[in-house]
C-alpha cells in the first residue's frame, strides 16, 4: 500500500505537539497547520464505543461548537473521525487556564475582574440567546488568550441545548461552582441558564478575593455546614480583612448571582447592566498591591466566627457527573470520584440540535 493510506488525516495536515491539557474526557495538544504555519490546539478523544459518558460528552461537545461564534466562545475550526481517535480541532489558547492565572496573581483587581466579566458574560449571553447552557463554567473552562486578559469560555462537553420550556434533570457540573437546584431532590431537580449566573457568581467571587464562597474546608464545630448545605441554604460571606477593599457594589453584583431561588437569580442581562459592570471606575482601593497575606490562615468573618480558608489551588476538582446516586431522598453528594461508576446521568440527556447541524453521533462508530 502507498504510505499514505496509514497516515491519519489528520496528521496529514497537522503535526502534533507538546500537551496542553488533560479532562475527563481528552488530551488537548498544541498542534500546527502544515499549510499554513497557524498553531491551533487539538482535543482528541480515544473512542471507546462502550463508553456511554464519553460519547455523550464529545457528541454534546461537537454539537454546541459546530453552532456558534462569538469572540467570547472557543471555535472550532476542524474535526476528524478516524478508527481509534476523533480531533477537534480548535482555536489556540496560549496562555491556558483562568484558574493557573488567578493562582499565579492570588487575585483579581475590580478592573481586571470587570475586563473579565464583561467577556464572560458576552459569551453567555450569547449562548444563552441560542438556548446553551454551559452547565460547568469554572476558571479550568475559561481559557485565557493573551496577557491583555482575553479569554474565551471552553469545555463544551457538558453543554446543553435547550428548548424555550424545556430543563434538564442531569446530575453535572463540578461541587464547588454547583448551583443549588443541581443538589435539590432528584424528583423536584429542575435548572435551567440561572445554573451558570451560578457558577459565575462563583467564579467572581474567587477572582476578587483569591478563596472560594463555598468549602467543605469551612465545615467545623462552629459552622457545621457540608458543601452541600453551604450552597443550598446560599450560606457564603465576605470575610475581613481579605474583602476589606473590594468595593459593595461587586459584593452587590455577587450577591445579586448567588441567590438561591434561580427565578430570582440575575439573568445576564441584568448582570452586564449592573452598575459594577457599567461603573468603568475602579474602587478607591482598588489595587493588587493590596493583596492580603496568609490567605489560607485562619479569620474572623463579619459574623464573628472563625473559619479556615483554602486556596483557590486546594480545590479537590471532582465532578458531580460521577456522582453515585443514594437515592432519592438523598440527592446530595454522598459519593463522588473521578472514574464514573454506577448508573449514566447523562444517558438520560435529551438530544436538542439546531436543525442545520451535521448529526455529531457520526463522529462515534
Ligand atoms: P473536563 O474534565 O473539564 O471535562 P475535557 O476532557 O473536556 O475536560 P478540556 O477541559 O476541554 O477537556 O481540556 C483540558 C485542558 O486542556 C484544559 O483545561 C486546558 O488546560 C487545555 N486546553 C483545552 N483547550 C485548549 C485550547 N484551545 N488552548 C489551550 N489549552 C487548551
Amino acid at each position: 500500500y502507498p504510505k499514505s493510506r496509514h497516515i491519519s488525516a489528520f496528521h496529514q495536515q497537522y503535526t502534533l505537539q507538546e500537551k496542553l491539557g488533560k479532562g475527563h474526557f481528552a488530551e488537548v495538544y498544541l498542534c500546527v497547520e502544515k499549510s499554513s504555519g497557524q498553531r491551533y490546539a487539538v482535543k482528541i478523544f480515544t473512542k471507546q464505543p462502550g463508553d456511554k459518558s464519553k460519547n455523550d460528552s464529545l457528541q454534546q461537545e461537537i454539537a454546541v461548537l459546530m453552532g456558534v461564534s462569538h469572540p467570547n466562545v472557543l471555535c472550532l475550526k476542524d474535526t476528524f473521525n478516524e478508527p481509534s481517535h476523533v480531533y477537534l480541532v480548535l482555536e489556540l489558547a496560549p496562555e491556558g487556564e483562568l484558574f493557573n492565572y488567578i493562582v499565579r496573581r492570588q487575585k483579581l483587581s475590580e478592573d481586571e475582574c470587570r475586563k473579565l466579566f464583561t467577556q464572560l458574560f458576552q459569551g453567555i449571553k450569547y449562548l444563552h440567546d441560542r438556548n446553551i447552557v454551559h452547565r460547568d463554567i469554572k476558571p479550568e473552562n475559561i481559557l485565557v488568550v493573551d496577557k491583555e486578559l482575553h479569554v474565551k469560555l471552553a469545555d463544551f462537553g457538558l453543554a446543553k441545548i435547550i428548548g424555550e420550556e424545556s430543563f434538564t434533570t442531569t446530575l453535572c457540573g463540578t461541587p464547588c461552582y454547583v448551583a443549588p437546584e443541581i443538589l435539590a431532590n432528584s424528583k423536584h431537580r429542575k435548572y435551567t441558564k440561572a445554573v451558570d449566573i451560578w457558577s459565575l457568581g462563583v467564579v467572581l467571587y474567587i477572582c476578587l478575593c483569591g478563596f472560594p464562597p463555598f468549602s467543605d474546608e469551612l465545615t467545623s464545630p462552629d459552622f457545621p455546614y457540608s458543601l452541600s448545605d453551604q450552597i443550598k441554604q446560599g450560606n457564603y460571606d465576605y470575610p475581613s480583612p481579605y474583602w476589606d477593599p473590594v468595593g459593595d457594589p461587586a459584593l452587590d453584583l455577587i450577591d445579586s448571582m448567588l441567590v438561591v431561588n434561580p427565578e430570582k437569580r440575575f439573568t445576564v442581562d441584568q448582570c452586564l447592566a449592573h452598575p459594577w459592570m457599567t461603573a468603568g471606575t475602579p474602587s478607591v482601593n482598588d489595587s493588587t498591591n493590596g493583596l492580603v497575606s496568609g490567605l489560607a490562615g485562619l479569620e474572623v468573618n463579619r459574623r464573628g466566627v472563625v473559619r479556615q480558608r483554602t486556596l483557590l489551588s486546594a480545590i479537590n476538582d471532582v465532578q458531580i457527573t460521577n456522582l453515585v446516586p443514594t437515592g432519592e431522598n438523598q440527592p446530595d453528594i454522598k459519593i463522588y470520584s473521578k472514574n464514573p461508576k454506577g448508573p449514566d446521568a447523562a444517558a438520560k440527556q435529551q438530544e436538542l440540535r439546531p436543525a442545520d447541524q451535521r448529526d455529531p453521533k457520526e463522529f462515534m462508530e
